[in-house]
C-alpha cells in the first residue's frame, strides 16, 4: 500500500513526520509538501508562477518533496508530475490547531485532502487540538489505525474524512465521536494598530472557535475530550434547497431584464435564510 503524506505547515513539521514514522512501519510512503508554512492558504493553487520541486533529506531515512506551492498544489502535481502510480490514500496533517467547524474552510491542511477525494482518492485531514507540547505520536498512532480501516471499508467517492485529535494519550481521551461540521461562524477579532505615520493596519488576532453546544457538532466534541471524524463531501451543492430553488419563478416576464431582477427593486418581504437544521 502506497500513501502520500502532505500538509500546510511545511515540510519541516513535525507532524507530518510523526505521521512519516507511524506509516513507514507498514505502507510505502511518499511526503510531497509545502516548502514552508502554507497554513489557512484553503484550497488555493498556484497559476501566476512555477512550481518547482526539490527532495529534501532530513536523516534517519526521511525524504520528502518540497514543493513551493500550497497544500492543494501538493497534491494535484504529486498526482499529475511526481508519482509514477496513483497513491491508495492521502494523508494530510498532523496540523497543530484543531480544524472544526467554518475552520474547514481555511484550512491547507483539509483542502490537501478534498484535494485528493476529488481525485476519486480516499483521504484524511489530521489536526490535534493545542500548539505547544502536542502528542503527534499519539496522534499519528490513531491516524494509522483509521487510514487501515478507511483501505479496508472504502470512502465514498468524493467524500472524506477529517479527523481531529485531544492532546492527549489515546488512553486517556473520551472516545471516538463521529461528528458534523459547525459552522458559527468565527468571533473575528482584529487589532487596530498605527503605524508611524498615523495609518491604522490591521492583525488578525485568534478566532475564537464558537460551537452550539450540540454534542455531534465537531468542536463541541472535541471539547469535550472525544476524538472527533467528520465525514465531508466535496459536493457543496445544498439538495435540501435545491428543489425549493427550481420552485422560483425562473421565467423571464417581459418587463425584467433579468430572472429575479424585480423592475421595482427587491421585495419588501424578503424571506430569512433557511433556519439552520441544528448545525453550529
Ligand atoms: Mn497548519
Amino acid at each position: 500500500m502506497h500513501v502520500l503524506l502532505t500538509n500546510d505547515d511545511g515540510i519541516q513539521a513535525p507532524g507530518l513526520w510523526a505521521l512519516y514514522e507511524a506509516f513507514r512501519r507498514g505502507f510505502t510512503v511518499t511526503v510531497i509538501a509545502p516548502d514552508r508554512e502554507r497554513s489557512a492558504v484553503g484550497h488555493a493553487i498556484t497559476l501566476h508562477q512555477p512550481l518547482r520541486s526539490q527532495t529534501q533529506d532530513f536523516g534517519q531515512g526521511r525524504r520528502g518533496i518540497a514543493l513551493n506551492g500550497t497544500p492543494a498544489d501538493c497534491v494535484k502535481l504529486g498526482l499529475a508530475e511526481i508519482l509514477e502510480r496513483p497513491p491508495d490514500l492521502v494523508v494530510s496533517g498532523i496540523n497543530p490547531g484543531a480544524n472544526v467547524g467554518v475552520n474547514l474552510n481555511y484550512s491547507g491542511t483539509v483542502a490537501a485532502a478534498k484535494e485528493a477525494a476529488l481525485c476519486g482518492l480516499p483521504a484524511i485531514a489530521v489536526s490535534m487540538n493545542g500548539q505547544n507540547g502536542l502528542l503527534y505520536p499519539e496522534g499519528a498512532r490513531f491516524a494509522l489505525g483509521l487510514a487501515c480501516r478507511v483501505l479496508e471499508r472504502g470512502l465514498p467517492r468524493g467524500t472524506f474524512l477529517n479527523l481531529n485529535l485531544p492532546n492527549r494519550p489515546l488512553g486517556e481521551v473520551a472516545g471516538v465521536r463521529v461528528s458534523r461540521q459547525g459552522y458559527l461562524a468565527a468571533a473575528d477579532r482584529y487589532e487596530r494598530r498605527l503605524d508611524p505615520r498615523n495609518r491604522p493596519y490591521y492583525w488578525s488576532g485568534l478566532d475564537l472557535q464558537r460551537c452550539d453546544g450540540h454534542p455531534e457538532v465537531d468542536g463541541t466534541a472535541l471539547h469535550e475530550n472525544f476524538i472527533t471524524i467528520t465525514p465531508v463531501k466535496c459536493d457543496m451543492t445544498d439538495y435540501d434547497f435545491l428543489e425549493a430553488l427550481k420552485q422560483w419563478d425562473w421565467q423571464p416576464a417581459a418587463d425584467r431584464d433579468q430572472p429575479g431582477i424585480p423592475a421595482s427593486g427587491p421585495p419588501s418581504d424578503v424571506a430569512p435564510s433557511r433556519p439552520a437544521s441544528g448545525n453550529g
